[in-house]
């Protein structure tokens, strides 16, 4: 079974998807993460409705959530929004999708009163060292294709293993099965281990 971390869209026959929605969609698909983006919070915070608790109740994961320094409203009503997402996804043991674009600190620090909250950084394409800090942290890695093409983390995964690695399709085309036999030519081992350890991977963060 080929495992798809994240993705926006309905996965093809045979693959574990995690599906990253809105409230307007959830119920469509098999496993669903229940998304407030960070490019779409408003631009001051607000209390999240019991709408948004029930629907979270119903679904496997929160996410994606998180802090983009980039783009969004002004990084303290980011932060804010976080924190109280973070406490519903404590209060009801959901796992938790992350997107973090320039803010590895401050994500740390807002997970750090829930020292057993399952963790995902999504899309990941950093450093070894920032790999390495995060899976120190208890976080989940989901790669895309861009990954891939970043010599050193490759060589770094290569020497250390798979341990809470993942891969994702986000909202690229090209299927997660595929994305994996690319990644197994990458990585130099066979694709069929690679999709059994990321699986397993994935089995793990959702616990079941
Ligand atoms: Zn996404």
């Amino acid at each position: 079974m080929a495992s798809d971390f994240h993705t926006h869209s309905a996965p093809p026959a045979g693959v574990a998807a995690l599906v990253s929605t809105g409230l307007d969609r959830l119920g469509s698909f098999p496993l669903e993460s229940l998304e407030f983006h960070p490019w779409r919070l408003p631009s001051h915070p607000v209390e999240l409705t019991r709408e948004f608790a029930a629907a979270l109740a119903r679904a496997a994961a929160l996410g994606e959530v998180g802090l983009d320094r980039l783009r969004g409203p002004a990084f303290p009503v980011q932060q804010q929004m976080l924190d109280r997402l973070l406490r519903l996804a404590a209060e009801q043991e959901k796992p938790v999708v992350f997107h973090c674009v320039r803010a590895t600190a401050e994500l740390l620090a807002a997970v750090k009163p829930y020292p057993h909250m399952r963790k995902l950084f999504h899309g990941f394409r950093g450093s070894p060292e920032l790999c390495e800090e995060l899976r120190k942290h208890g976080f989940y890695l989901s790669l895309g294709a861009a990954a891939l093409e970043r010599a050193p983390l490759v060589e770094h995964l290569r020497r250390t293993g798979f341990d809470r690695i993942g891969f994702e399709t986000d909202d690229r085309p090209e299927p997660v099965g595929q994305l994996i036999e690319r990644a197994a030519g990458v990585f130099g081992c066979p694709a069929e281990q690679l999709a059994a350890v990321t699986d397993a991977n994935f089995r793990e963060f959702l616990q079941r």
